[in-house]
């Protein structure tokens, strides 16, 4: 998951030069009016957004060669200037030796007109480990850095990606020949809106050929200043053939999504008012959906979401896998928010950093700190001995540490009223949904006595260890966690504490003069009594991260929640499945080794879930939130059809019926 940057050098006042591909990035001369010619002009950009000026799903552009930026940049300076345009802007850029921030930094500063833009940029600009990086920047524009070679990156997303303008470039193809490859422009097609633009500064005869195999129709056009030619092409798949494509390749014939999407009004309702339930919320909402979140309890945040302090980690594996970047890049996702957030907001992310001991026998066991250093980058995790993670924690501790840098921690009860606060959402109270109920392509919430609580045609339910109460979830083996946290107070050496510090139980730094310890984990059933035994263990557990008697041992409080878990311990986040059409072996036949591939025919239609997110709901729930945000918005996800697999609420069905074949 690590990646390698740009290896440059530099001509002229900070234009950059790959020593790799041994290429310039821009043409020496006007890099900014040469981007002006062959990508904003060249692909109609003001035209096309002024045709599209009431639509409410995103523009998208995708580019292949990010480099630093200059496109980007110069795209969306333009959509600020633009009146007639759609709501929303989302720019996909492919890129495989990323910019380090320094010689990001170093190429803009050519760029005096877009400083500003240059700012933000940077203030949000991963330049580290593989994957999509998903960035907003305001709430017009969405970006998405996928880093990595294109290729893989591409075809590992789904073909209902849906381009409307493509930017290629990535080099010249004499000196990057392992990237035009014709499957490039084969994947490039498949991911095309069926009038979808492309332009490019080169010309060459293999590029035009390949663009044309694979369904485009090519032109040359004048290119900038010295440069004879550039290249528009423009996509003449056949409209029908294509429907047929996405319709045969898991999107379904009749699609509610697509039907409510440019409706007057875009409603839809969501279960649980936890982190997952609120992360949801707020994906929707700044998506222009109107929101209503129903809870059973008389507020948001009153189960394992609402502890005053909830620790932000990344779950580590040691082998790279679709997990592996799940956790990663949720991860990061959710420091991302909770800093932005906190800009504008009343929520403080403290991101004090977050030590885990090596020996916590609560994570995950016998990790090999060399496996892990070469896959994730100094950024996210430093492998530290006893000496230098005691000295960041300003106190003893008694084991070596991974230590997270971009973590710490959030009151989880402020951060959900935080995302819950926007004009277009509404909570519900006191209101506990019974049944679902499928009515004319609406979902009806029922409570007591069948009565109607509040009808959508989306619905999404994200209430924790109760999501699988309802006749179409039951089948989903979701598992209760209760869990106790013990609060003890400070003393005046404990308040030294500097650091989260996760050991077999986790310690956070004072507030309030106490600490929160948390937390106990209860095997059987979801009794949600207070236990003393629990409160001892919790203590013991913390103490053991310190050398001597570190901590106070007078507990003041403690509070018992119930985390939810799935079968497989992976949260489960998606469409949800219609189990009767699954379990028919003859339909299902073509799509066994492909989940995350099977057509939403196999899925009830409007009803998503989101849950089993454990103890790491904090790091996984917003991204989650992105990526079904993303499906009912039908835009391009956040991850690719391996990690969608690996979430996919089916997975559980499929792997039964696999079983039993
Ligand atoms: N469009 C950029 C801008 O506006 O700043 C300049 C791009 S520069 C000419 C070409 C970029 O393509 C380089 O950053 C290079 O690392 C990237 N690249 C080369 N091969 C690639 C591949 N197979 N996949 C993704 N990016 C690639």
């Amino acid at each position: 998951m690590k990646i390698r940057n740009a290896s440059l050098s530099w001509i002229d006042s900070n234009l950059p030069f790959s020593k790799r591909f041994k290429d310039i990035y821009y043409s020496r001369g006007d890099e900014l009016a040469e981007s002006q010619h062959v990508f904003l002009k060249g692909n109609r950009l003001t035209a096309h957004w002024a045709e599209m000026a009431e639509r409410e799903s995103p523009f998208t552009i995708a580019e292949i060669g990010f480099g630093a930026g200059l496109n980007f940049l110069r795209t969306w300076h333009l959509f600020q200037k633009t009146q007639r345009k759609p709501a929303r802007l989302h720019y996909i850029g492919f890129e495989k030796y990323p910019l380090s921030f320094d010689d990001l930094t170093r190429v803009h500063s050519r760029w005096l007109s877009l400083t500003k833009l240059s700012d933000q940029l940077r203030s949000v600009y991963s330049d580290h480990s593989s994957g999509c990086h998903r960035l907003h920047l305001g709430n017009e524009i969405l970006l998405d850095l996928h880093f990595g070679d294109t290729l893989i990156q591409l075809e590992n997303l789904p073909s209902r990606m849906q381009v409307d303008i493509w930017y290629l470039d990535g080099f010249t193809p004499r000196l990057n020949p392992e990237m035009w490859q014709p499957q490039l422009f084969q994947s490039i097609a498949s991911h095309s809106k069926s009038d979808a633009t492309l332009t490019s500064y080169s010309v060459a005869g293999n590029i035009r050929k390949n663009l044309q195999a694979a369904g485009f129709a090519v032109e040359k056009q004048p290119g900038h200043a010295r440069k004879r030619h550039m290249l528009f092409a423009k996509n003449c798949q056949n409209k029908t053939s294509r429907e047929s494509m996405l319709n045969n390749y898991g999107y379904g014939k009749y699609n509610i999504e697509r039907a409510v999407l440019n409706q007057p009004t875009r409603s839809v309702l969501i279960i649980g008012a936890g982190i997952a339930g609120c992360s949801m919320a707020y994906s929707l909402a700044q998506r222009n959906w109107e929101v209503k979140v129903i809870d059973q309890a008389p507020g948001a945040a009153t189960g394992a979401s609402g502890n005053s302090q909830l620790a932000l980690r990344c779950r580590l594996f040691q082998t790279d896998s679709e997990l592996a970047r799940f956790y990663l890049h949720s991860f990061l996702y959710t420091q991302r928010e909770l800093r932005q957030l906190s800009k504008n907001n009343r929520i403080n992310f403290h991101n004090c950093g977050v030590l885990q001991l090596v020996g916590a026998m609560n994570k995950q066991r016998d990790l090999n700190p060399n496996k892990l250093k070469k896959l994730y980058n100094e950024q996210v995790m430093q492998t530290l001995d006893v000496q230098s993670a005691s000295k960041l924690a300003n106190c003893q501790l008694t084991e070596a540490a991974y230590y997270f840098p971009l973590g710490g921690w959030i009151d989880g009860s402020l951060l959900c009223d935080t995302y819950l606060d926007h004009p277009s959402i509404d909570l519900i109270t006191d209101q506990v949904v019974s049944s679902l109920k499928k009515n004319d392509n609406q979902w009806q919430l029922l409570g007591k006595e069948q009565k109607e609580i509040a009808r959508a045609p989306i619905v999404v339910i994200a209430n924790s260890h109760n999501a699988s109460q309802f006749q179409q979830t039951y089948q989903l083996p979701l598992t209760t966690l209760p869990g106790q946290t013990s609060t003890i107070s400070a003393t005046d050496q404990s308040l030294s504490l500097a650091t989260v510090v996760c050991g077999n139980r986790t310690v956070f730094p004072e507030i309030g003069n106490h600490h929160n310890l948390s937390a106990s984990y209860r095997r059987e059933g979801t009794r949600l009594e207070l236990r003393p035994d629990d409160d001892q263990q919790n203590l013991m557990g913390a103490q053991a991260c310190f050398q001597g008697d570190y901590l106070s041992q007078v507990i003041q409080s403690a509070r018992v929640t119930v985390r939810c878990n799935s079968k497989d311990n992976f949260p489960v986040v998606g469409k949800v499945p219609n189990v009767s059409k699954l379990q028919d072996h003859s339909m299902l036949e073509r799509h066994y080794g492909q989940i995350g591939k099977i057509s939403s025919d196999y899925y009830l239609p409007g009803l998503y879930i989101t849950a089993a997110h454990g103890s790491n709901g904090l790091a996984t729930c917003p991204l989650s939130s992105e990526y079904l945000a993303s499906l009912i918005d039908q835009e391009v996800p956040p991850f690719g059809q391996s990690i969608i697999g690996a979430l996919d609420p089916a997975r559980f069905i499929i792997r039964e019926i696999r079983k039993k074949r």
